[in-house]
């Protein structure tokens, strides 16, 4: 800061005394630095100022018409006038003790014997008065009146703790805020924000806190630990909600318990800020405290959205081979396999779908990650063709995200295309639930994909809702049934009804069942007798690696002109 006073702008001083010679020493002494404005009382002094802007005021006390004292009370009456520092001039103890009572700045002692003196005190309080002013304009937020929050943080890493009472980080939020500026524009949204920061700043002394606006609708509260902040919320909504005459508007706040003196206030408000996140758009909810469970899986969750790209690159995602076998004849045999992906990570180790693939549906990322492993399943099938002459026909997933994909079918067609596959070779298996998010696409890209030669399975039959329509609108090929029934059937004698219902409506419709989840022999046994035609499951084998799964094909393929490979080679086909 130090300088910037006399290089731009020559700073404008008003000398105010009623003898002349005071004024004419004052003005030799000053005017090289300062541009000097004279009056000989304080009548004349407080029409100057009316006039003009001045950094400073240099005043006599004792002068005929109106005096010193009474140009201070004015001034500090006055919002403007008040900014101005003033330094008197004076020969009397008691009246300078008096005046800075008043409101001046500084004074100076009659008579002026040392000029350097008085020049540099003026520099100095122009200076002290021009920070405070920057400091001023700074420290509070326009829309709001509360701090910013770069004054906020500052003042809250320069505070001693007290040991002794508990403090809380609160985020305070406006549900939907950019819908109010949206509808009913700009000024009313500002308008509004003035009023939420008011209420907020009356709040203050009873919790003994201090608060900010750190952007848009988001407000941060610095306090004393409060027992309930429900109440206070609630009150704070209705009174926003009576006086903006909007009944929509709703606040959350999201609260951290600043327990942890050490840790940097910047992260007390970013999980106070993920507590109130959680309670977003959900209307009973007012408040929401921060749970460390919950940020360190938000955490977690942040890590594998951002290592997708890398795993893609690194070959991370690996594709397991599930083997699902026909059991209609005397033995059963290897028919086909599902794809499902693995997520070997460099640092966190082996990551089950059931971690990553909600997640990445949630923000779109499974369409890379499904096209990844539809490219290692059409491969394989490509490499174990030409290693054991056999098409073992292998099922993706395609998740409910694909479903909306304009780019789908597309994608399905080159990647057969490129590894000489044909379209039933590579058996989309699309969950049911995927009917619920909008039956009339579903419908659409299941007829045309079919129209290009796929093959379509229903997955996960019966865990929806809406599987009875769907049976009758969705022209599927293969039908999955969800394993919740396979694993209640011999225990609940309603599920294994339920397995016989659904195999019945199968065979009218023409299409073979397949039963995942099989794990024991006398599950297998009832279906078998059921009539179900393909079973999946650890009894036969948990989902194998490439390599490992490789083996089951070589046993039941050992030469291409055995009699059982003959057999297996018929039996391949049975999901087409
Ligand atoms: P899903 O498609 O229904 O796959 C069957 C799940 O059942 C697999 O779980 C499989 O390992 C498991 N399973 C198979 N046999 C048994 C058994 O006998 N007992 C038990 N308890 N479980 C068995 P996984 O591999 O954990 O996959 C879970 C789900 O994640 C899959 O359910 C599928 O919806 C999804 N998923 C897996 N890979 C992909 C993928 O590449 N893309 C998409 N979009 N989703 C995938
Ligand atoms: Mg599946
Ligand atoms: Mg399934």
């Amino acid at each position: 800061m130090k300088g910037f006073l006399t290089k731009d702008i020559r700073r404008r001083v008003l000398v105010v005394d009623d003898e002349r010679i005071n004024r004419e020493l004052l003005g030799a002494m000053l005017s090289q630095t300062f541009e000097i404005a004279f009056a000989s009382n304080g009548k004349e002094a407080m029409a100057a100022l009316e006039e003009g802007d001045y950094s400073l005021i240099l005043l006599d006390l004792l002068m005929p018409v109106m005096d010193g004292f009474e140009v201070i009370e004015r001034c500090q009456a006055d919002e403007h006038l008040r900014r101005i520092p003033i330094i008197v001039m004076t020969s009397e103890k008691s009246a300078e003790v008096r005046s800075i009572r008043m409101g001046a700045a500084d004074f100076i002692t009659k008579p002026y014997d040392m000029p350097e003196v008085i020049l540099a005190r003026c520099e100095r309080i122009i200076e002290m008065s021009e920070d405070k002013s920057i400091i001023r304009s700074t420290e509070r937020d326009k829309v709001s009146g509360l701090y910013t929050r770069g004054y906020f943080f500052a003042y809250l890493q320069r505070r001693q703790p007290a040991s002794d009472i508990h403090m809380d980080a609160l985020v305070l939020n406006i549900d939907r805020f950019h819908m109010i500026n949206e509808l009913y524009g700009r000024d009313e949204g500002d308008r509004i924000l003035r009023r939420f920061g008011q209420l907020i700043a009356a709040l203050l002394p009873g919790i003994h806190g201090i608060a900010c606006r750190s952007d848009s609708d988001t407000f941060f509260v610095y306090c004393e630990r409060q027992e309930d902040y429900e109440p206070m919320i609630r009150q704070m909504q209705e009174r926003l909600v009576k006086d903006s005459g909007l009944r929509s508007l709703h606040i959350r706040a999201g609260i951290y318990s600043c327990d942890d003196e050490s840790t940097d206030p910047e992260r007390w408000f970013s999980r106070a800020k993920g507590a109130c996140d959680r309670i977003r758009g959900q209307y009973g909810a007012l408040t929401a405290r921060y749970d460390s469970e919950q940020y360190a899986r938000t955490l977690y969750h942040e890590r594998l959205i951002g290592d997708v790209a890398s795993a893609i690159r690194n070959r991370d995602f690996v594709v397991y081979y599930q083997p699902k076998y026909n059991i209609k004849g005397d033995r059963p045999i290897l028919a086909s396999a599902e794809a499902l992906i693995r997520w070997i990570h460099p640092e966190l180790g082996f990551i089950s779908p059931g971690d990553f693939i909600p997640l990445f549906e949630h923000n779109g990322l499974i369409r890379q990650v499904d096209d990844y492993v539809w490219h290692e399943a059409a491969l394989q099938i490509g490499r174990w063709r030409e290693q054991y002459g056999v098409t073992i026909p292998v099922s993706v997933n395609v998740s409910r995200v694909d479903v909306f994909d304009p780019q789908l079918e597309d994608k399905l067609i080159g990647i057969v295309k490129a590894c000489s596959l044909r379209p039933d070779d590579l058996i989309p298996e699309i969950t049911e639930s995927a009917y619920s998010d909008s039956a009339d696409r579903l419908i659409e890209v299941v007829s045309s994909l079919r129209k290009s030669g796929f093959r379509i399975a229903m997955d996960d039959f019966g865990s929806g809702y809406s599987s009875l329509n769907m049976l009758t609108e969705i022209p599927f090929d293969v039908l999955k049934i969800d394993m919740r029934f396979i694993r209640r059937m011999l225990i609940d004698d309603k599920n294994l009804r339920l397995v016989k219902l659904v195999m019945d409506i199968a065979a009218f419709l023409g299409v073979p069942v397949v039963a995942e989840g099989v794990e024991e022999k006398e599950q297998l046994d009832a279906l078998k007798e059921m009539g179900c035609d393909i079973v999946q499951g650890y009894y036969f084998s948990p989902p194998l690696p490439a390599d490992r799964f490789e083996e089951l094909i070589k046993k039941e393929y050992p030469r291409p002109d055995s009699a059982d490979s003959a057999e297996a080679r018929h039996v391949i086909n049975s999901e087409k």
